[in-house]
């Protein structure tokens, strides 16, 4: 399937947002028993969206709430992205086309926010930062499809290298961290770096870098004991073992060794290996028990 990214202007995008066959039933509406109400929490007014005007002033805390409950209301809204696109483009003097309060389930500041990131994106990585051969083959490659191995092969460099890779394209695009593989793409093409090239589309979900892969290493079998009423870990099970069967060895081979007599040790013209020189220190004795 091919993305075709086309640049609509504000007033394009206002038009698609008031003819969109569920706009009358925006959450935003006023609500049909009392117009000052809203239709989407009546509990709310019907300015909640925008705030009280300059007479009115609010405190930081009220404010943060109702924001709060006007992004609830624009999450329940059938024309939140609609909403979204308008509210967030950018007009011909270079301004949001709307400055202020929520909409499409945006505050102003992070409308604001996302369009200074992507001016800076714009400013701070010019193009000749993606002309990379690498760069440009993992971006290729991820037009093509999203499974990590898959855009390796394709790039023809390792995996680690196709993420670390993907995670400089996103930051060089002027992208949070955890955007979508689409949306990475958009912008890519947005920038003219997908010239002639077929974006094979996904569901939307698909991360434009994939989580970090670790390296487990199975763990070994641990067991509880008691210890003073505590449970307590003891050390690995298999380890325990080895060491028991090395224990086990050694006492065999004691055991199966001749252990030398006193006798043997005294007669013996060189001391047995691995066994000290045995002084006769009582010759009197032996001689005392010869004649016995
Ligand atoms: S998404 Fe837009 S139209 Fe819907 S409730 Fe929010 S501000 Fe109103």
């Amino acid at each position: 399937m091919t993305e075709q990214t086309t640049v609509k202007s504000s007033a394009q995008l206002r038009k698609e947002w008031l003819e969109h066959r569920f706009f009358r039933y925006r959450g935003c509406a006023p609500h049909p028993d009392d117009p000052m109400r809203m239709a989407g929490d009546p509990s709310l007014h019907v300015g909640a969206h925008h705030g009280p005007d300059a007479f009115a002033p609010e405190g930081q805390k009220e404010r943060r709430t109702r924001e709060e409950k006007a992004i609830e209301v624009c999450l329940n809204c059938p024309v939140m992205v609609a909403c979204d696109r308008y509210a967030s483009s950018v007009d011909g003097d270079g301004k949001l086309a709307e400055p202020d309060g929520v909409w499409g389930g945006r505050r102003s500041l992070e409308r604001h926010k996302a369009l200074i990131r992507q001016r800076v994106a714009a400013v701070a990585a010019p193009d000749r930062q993606f002309q990379t051969a690498q760069k440009q083959a993992v971006l290729r490659a991820l037009a093509g499809c999203w499974d990590p191995f898959e855009v390796a092969a394709a790039a023809g460099v390792d995996v680690r290298t196709a993420n670390w890779q993907r995670s400089s394209l996103v930051r060089l695009l002027g992208l949070p961290k955890g955007v979508s593989r689409m949306r990475a793409l958009a912008a890519a093409r947005e920038r003219g770096l997908l010239e002639g090239l077929d974006v094979v589309a996904d569901d939307g979900t698909v991360p434009a870098v994939p989580p970090p892969t670790k390296t487990t290493v199975p763990a070994e079998p641990t067991q509880l004991g008691l210890w003073g009423g505590q449970a307590v870990a003891k050390a690995p099970v298999a380890r325990r073992r080895r060491r028991s069967v090395r224990r086990r060895a050694r006492v065999r081979a004691r055991v199966a060794a001749p252990v030398p007599t006193l006798d043997d040790a005294l007669n013996a013209p060189q001391p047995a290996p691995g066994l000290a020189r045995v002084i006769p220190l009582f010759p009197a004795n032996r001689r005392l028990e010869a004649a016995v």
